[in-house]
């Protein structure tokens, strides 16, 4: 059976930086599992052949002001910022039948940060600056057991099917509630602490985002911001995604619930948000040069049907974080939770999945003395 050190599983931002952290404080043989053929977990986008640029289809903002830690990492990683556009109007629509309202648009506090690129420049960074770590993708974790001399860990994915590798530590860079759900624990983890990941929503995980690139940023020549809020739909809150340099987008948050979105096609759920963006900004925006929906509620390695039980309102949030590792018992100093949700300060949040690698990179490092 192959041993490793010390395995992390998954590569969204908090596993690829946990790794990153590692590397740094010279820890050797690490591999990194991720059970999608691609890494970012969460920070996803869609790519704009015409412009070469790239749209966030999962998270676009982060704070300077409350997450200085993240401000650093990406000073350190040398990716370019700017402030979220919202100069210009914001429209808003209220009830079936009457004309969306112009209102005056108002700027954000406190003011939110988007990376030149999108966050998915964080994990090409992060996955750049990786020289030691091993990665292996399409490769999900199925079970672990915590043994006398260790773990072992049931990896799928394979061409041969499951395979067994021998591990010191196992960090579980994903969320608490696809932990608990998704992998089997043998001995069973403490029962409050089991309690305590499957009651932690994952955030933002029962959400879908629709997203359309433009030619060029057409509203602002009409004095609007892009931004829109709607009590119609299918969209109900609507931001511009534009890049500075490079193509003009705007995207919006669905509003509808994810039992229901399952329910109608995808092309009728695009005609639909096409239909709202010309309702709100005008004939232009019925001709996006290419537009799509990022569905996190369908994502198995995201949402679980726990996640996707909620009534589909957009920003509804955890308040506490669940305890990260188990204080007694078989997996004691074994095992240490570390995606965005487990961070005490901002879980849920990219400032998260940090914070929590960090936290549990700094344990680790002085366990292993
Ligand atoms: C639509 C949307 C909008 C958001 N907007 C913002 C925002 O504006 N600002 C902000 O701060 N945050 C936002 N977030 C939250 C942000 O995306 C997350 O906090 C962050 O990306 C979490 O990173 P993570 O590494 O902790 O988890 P994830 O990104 O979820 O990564 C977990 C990884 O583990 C993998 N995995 C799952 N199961 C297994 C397994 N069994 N074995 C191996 N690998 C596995 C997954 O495939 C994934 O790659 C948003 C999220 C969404 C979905």
């Amino acid at each position: 059976m192959e041993a490793v050190s010390i395995v992390i599983a998954g590569g969204g931002l908090s596993g690829l930086y946990a790794a990153y952290r590692l590397e740094r404080h010279g820890v050797r043989d690490v591999l990194l599992l991720e059970a999608r053929p691609a890494l970012g977990g969460r920070i996803a986008s869609l790519a704009a052949a015409s412009t070469n640029d790239r749209f966030d289809l999962g998270p676009t903002w982060y704070w300077p002001e409350f997450q200085p830690e993240l401000h650093c990492l990406l000073d350190e990683l040398e990716l370019a910022r700017f402030v979220q556009p919202d100069a210009g109007d914001l429209m808003v629509e209220r009830m079936a039948g009457q004309a969306p309202a112009r209102v005056a648009g108002y700027p954000g506090m406190p003011v939110s940060m988007r990376v030149a690129g999108g966050m998915a420049a964080v994990i090409d960074a992060l996955h750049s600056r990786l020289t030691r770590t091993r990665i292996v993708l399409g490769r999900p974790l199925r079970r672990v057991r915590s043994t006398e001399d260790g773990l072992e860990l049931d990896v799928g994915g394979g061409a041969g099917g499951i395979e067994s590798l021998h591990a010191g530590h196992l960090l579980l860079a994903m969320p608490p509630r696809l932990a608990a759900e998704t992998v089997e624990f043998q001995p069973a983890l403490p029962q409050a602490l089991e309690r305590s990941w499957r009651d932690a929503p994952t955030w933002m995980a029962a959400h879908a985002k629709y997203l359309a690139v433009y030619r060029r940023p057409f509203w602002r020549s009409l004095g609007l911001s892009g931004g829109a809020r709607s009590a119609l739909g299918p969209l109900v809150e609507i931001h511009d995604a534009s890049n500075p340099a490079g193509g003009a987008a705007l995207f919006g948050f669905f509003g509808v619930p994810a039992q229901v979105r399952r329910s109608v096609p995808e092309s009728a759920w695009r005609a639909r948000c096409r239909a709202q963006l010309v309702r709100l900004f005008g004939p232009d925006a019925a001709v996006p040069e290419i537009d799509a929906i990022r569905d996190w509620a369908a994502d198995p390695f995201t949402a679980t049907a726990a996640d996707c039980d909620g009534h589909g309102s957009h920003g509804s949030h955890q308040s506490a974080a669940p305890p990260a590792a188990a204080e007694s018992g078989p997996w004691r100093g074994r095992l240490t939770g570390i995606g965005s949700e487990w961070s005490p300060r901002f879980p849920g949040y990219v400032a998260g999945a940090v914070e929590a690698a960090d936290r549990g990179v700094a344990a680790l490092v002085e366990n292993l003395g």
